[in-house]
């Protein structure tokens, strides 16, 4: 890993944010931001999941992990060369979450020497396990066509819990700490 490197794109205030379209149902948008870093993250990855919430990890490819910021969760998806994160309605969003990230991955970077890596895959939650909390009268209030089709964009981080407002109090805390 190219630690100066990375420290400086972490360090840099312009950046090239790229906004791609998401799923989503909610009126103010719903982007993905990315940006290209410029050097290999995965060597990053077990430190990282040290220290997340882990949503899925295949060692040395794909680190996906919940972020919480300002009181809001957002999936961060890492791979070799981008940093992915969602939903956000737009770039003023994406800007602010990319500000609190980045400090977060240059302290992981700094204090590499006293975090205990963990390299241990993670996968991720079927469509069916997701679907077994879910209220399943297919309303179709989340946008979809049925709450497994609804699950099914849950697995794969297209859809947010938050867009399914019938979820009971306990299937959500479950569901929470699945997805
Ligand atoms: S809003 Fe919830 S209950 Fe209704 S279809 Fe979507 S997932 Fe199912």
């Amino acid at each position: 890993m190219k630690v100066i490197e990375l420290l400086e794109f972490l360090n840099r205030e312009e950046k090239e944010i790229i906004l791609e379209q998401a799923f989503c149902h909610k009126p103010k948008g719903c982007f993905k931001a990315k940006l290209i870093t410029p050097t290999d993250l995965s060597p990053l990855f077990p430190y990282i999941r040290s220290r997340t919430k882990v949503l899925f990890f295949k060692p040395e490819e794909i680190l996906e992990f919940k972020w919480q910021n300002q009181g809001t969760f957002y999936r961060v998806l890492l791979d070799r060369n981008s940093i992915t994160w969602g939903i956000v309605s737009g770039y003023e969003e994406a800007m602010n979450v990319w500000k609190n990230l980045s400090l977060f991955l240059k302290e992981t970077l700094l204090n590499i020497d006293q975090i205990e890596p963990n390299s241990q895959p993670v996968k991720r939650a079927t469509a069916l396990e997701i679907y077994k909390w879910l209220p399943k009268t297919n309303c179709r209030d989340c946008g979809e066509n049925s709450c497994l089709a609804f699950a099914a964009k849950m697995s794969i981080g297209e859809a947010d819990l938050s867009d399914c407002p019938h979820l009971k109090d306990q299937d959500l805390k479950t569901l929470e700490k699945l997805v």
